[in-house]
């Protein structure tokens, strides 16, 4: 059996435009189980992660709202809180596509904490925008009452705030899933792990562990989780059906099947938006070379066609 990490980016979860309902995640999903119910059916191993900007949003604008009857939860807290929302909604629509398909696993989600290092420069230089747009009044109010470091963003038209994106370092859930998988039971079941990139904790001089208010870049979350597993592909479902060089632009052109130094020859050159794909393929980099076979660049319709070797940018070792 290989092992395959496959993690699902916002657009597999939530649809671009809507309105974020539960129905519209829902029907989604629906739409993103049946090949990775294919997958498991070919006998790969299947682990799961996501994302969950859009998710994280949600629950900051709902605290936002309530605030003056229900105190508002830290962002370590609403990183659990999807973790369990989207792990839910993974099980509720992957079983039955299971049971479809003639594959007898169940489908586990593990609310996963990823350990970040408090002298990450990550926490003096808050990166990540997250939550809603405000208008210029609102965003010096927020500045100045919360300390928030905010963003202009003039395509929209609005502040965003931004925090801080630190690296993570190991997944304290890690050893129970690594042991599920070395007793051979990757036959059984379909874990669902370190969703939005885990929840970010630090360390106390206790050795206990205490979330913080950061974010995981999910899929620098997704690399370690596929190393720390020692799985054969990790791929990385977006939407677009792989990488590209002059993205965008004249003469653009998709990658298809790449060597890691191939890749890193692009990434140097500047092709990959630090935003979007560079964190992808950063991520693909570092797990090949920790020992990972094959990461993959795909979208859902070309995922099975990605893992067969025919569709999506496939990135070797060497
Ligand atoms: P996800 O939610 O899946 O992480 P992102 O928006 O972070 O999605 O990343 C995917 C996006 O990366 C694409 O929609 C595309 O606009 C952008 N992108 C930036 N540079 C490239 C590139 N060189 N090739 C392909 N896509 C790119
Ligand atoms: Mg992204």
């Amino acid at each position: 059996m290989t092992g395959i990490l496959v993690a699902l980016g916002g657009n597999a979860l939530q649809r671009a435009g809507g309105l974020g309902s539960w129905e519209e995640s829902r029907a989604q999903m629906r739409a993103t189980v049946g090949v990775l119910a294919e997958i498991a059916s070919e006998g790969h191993e299947l682990v799961l992660s996501h994302g969950n900007g859009p998710q994280v949003g949600a629950l900051l604008r709902q605290n936002e709202i309530s605030t003056r009857e229900v105190p508002a939860r830290p962002m370590d807290v609403l990183g659990a809180e999807t973790q369990g929302q989207i792990g839910y909604l993974i099980q509720t629509e992957l079983t039955p596509a299971l049971a479809r398909a003639k594959v007898a696993r169940s489908v586990l989600t593990v609310i996963s904490r990823t350990e970040v290092d408090r002298n990450d420069p990550a926490f003096a230089h808050p990166s990540k925008p997250v939550g809603r747009y405000y208008p210029e009044g609102e965003a010096r109010v927020l500045r100045k009452q919360y300390g928030w470091v905010m963003e202009y963003d003039g395509a929209r038209g609005g502040w965003r705030r931004l925090v801080p994106s630190p690296r993570p370092v190991r997944w304290l859930e890690g050893p129970a899933v690594r042991q599920l998988l070395e007793a051979g039971l990757g036959d059984r079941w379909v874990p669902v792990v370190s969703g939005g990139g885990g929840i970010p904790v630090v360390r106390r001089r206790d050795g206990g562990y205490e979330g913080v208010e950061a974010v995981i870049d999910k899929d620098r979350g997704a690399s370690l989780v596929a190393r720390e597993l020692g799985l054969d592909t990790l791929a990385i479902v977006t939407d677009v059906p792989g990488a590209a060089v002059g993205f965008g632009k004249p003469g653009e052109r998709w990658l298809g099947a790449v060597t890691a130094a191939e890749l890193a020859r692009h990434q140097s050159r500047g092709e990959f938006a630090s935003g979007s794909m560079g964190p992808k393929v950063e991520s693909g980099l570092e797990f090949l070379r920790a020992g990972g076979r094959r990461f993959l660049i795909t979208d859902i319709p070309s995922l099975a066609r990605a893992v067969a070797g025919e569709a999506g940018t496939r990135v070797s070792a060497t």
